[in-house]
């Protein structure tokens, strides 16, 4: 069977290097497909090497005849990547092209394919009806998000588990991708608990991730001897291994408010 799970998290909290890195160390033993649903769309770029076209790039240029080789590119580990992209800045509805690259994906076949392992890279500060859509329409089965001990990171992941408890999806637990604050496992690991769930993996603040990076490449890639791959290795483990499921239980903004106060 395979293993749908979508990752969800603040932008600029770590979403695309845990998922492209998670991906490329699963490469070993297991078939992946990467699906960045962010307009952003640069959650591939560190597994192929450079930016990939996006599906609404794509469906722009051709819109008949196309198959999977249009719109698959295949990275590090042979890893199957896909970028469902974003209106332009300022125009349409961004959710609304991860419908339309979904509904593509489908209707290819791509997910009739053998796969063992599909990872969804996915915007979390809008838990509008449109980035929801990989967990509403069932692609994915399981959910993780990525948080530091950030306020509006954590806010972000509140609202988020609000959404999870709404649409009954299963929540996996939460990977901690540390900025280096102050107590921050500490204050992860208290907002785990209160939301009903646990932490799946801890990846600390390291420079080799950004040096991987510049070169577009994966830490697995760039530096597989390095602590901080081995770390993406054992995350990348403990999410295919996991079996455990949670239904959040989301903080009122006010308790979140207490919460966070708390440690301040
Ligand atoms: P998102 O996909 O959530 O928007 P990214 O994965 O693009 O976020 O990460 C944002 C920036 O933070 C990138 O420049 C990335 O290299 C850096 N980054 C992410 N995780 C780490 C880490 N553990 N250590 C160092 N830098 C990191
Ligand atoms: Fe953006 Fe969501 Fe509104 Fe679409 S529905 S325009 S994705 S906020
Ligand atoms: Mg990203």
């Amino acid at each position: 069977k395979t293993k749908k799970i979508a990752i969800y998290g603040k932008g600029g909290i770590g979403k695309s290097t845990t998922v492209s890195n998670i991906a490329a160390a699963r490469s070993k033993d297991s078939e992946v497909l990467v699906i960045g649903c962010d307009p952003k769309a640069d959650t591939t770029r560190t597994l192929v090497g450079r930016r990939i076209p996006t599906i609404l790039d794509i469906l722009k240029l051709k819109k008949k005849d196309l198959n999977q080789e249009d719109i698959i590119v295949k990275g590090f580990g042979d890893v199957k990547c896909v970028e469902s992209g974003g209106p332009e800045p300022g125009v349409g509805c961004a959710g609304r092209g991860v419908i339309v690259a979904m509904n593509l994906l489908e209707r290819l076949g791509v997910f009739k394919e053998n796969l063992d392992l599909i990872i969804y890279d996915v915007l979390g500060d809008v838990v509008c009806g449109g980035f929801a859509v990989p967990l509403r329409e069932n692609f994915a089965d399981e959910v993780y998000i990525v948080t530091s001990g950030e306020y509006m990171s954590l806010y972000a992941a509140n609202n988020i588990c609000k959404g999870i408890k709404k649409l009954k999806g299963n929540l996996g637990g939460i990977i901690c991708n540390c900025r280096g604050i102050e107590n921050e496992l500490e204050i992860v690991e208290e907002f785990a608990k209160i939301v009903n769930t646990k932490i799946i993996g801890v990846m600390p603040r390291n420079e080799l991730v950004q040096k991987a990076e510049i070169e577009a490449k994966t830490v697995i890639e760039k530096f597989p001897d390095s602590e901080q791959a081995e770390l993406y290795i054992e995350l990348g483990e403990n999410i295919y291994n996991n079996q455990k499921f949670d239904i959040p239980k989301p903080m009122e903004v006010d308790d979140f408010e207490k919460f966070f106060r708390k440690f301040h």
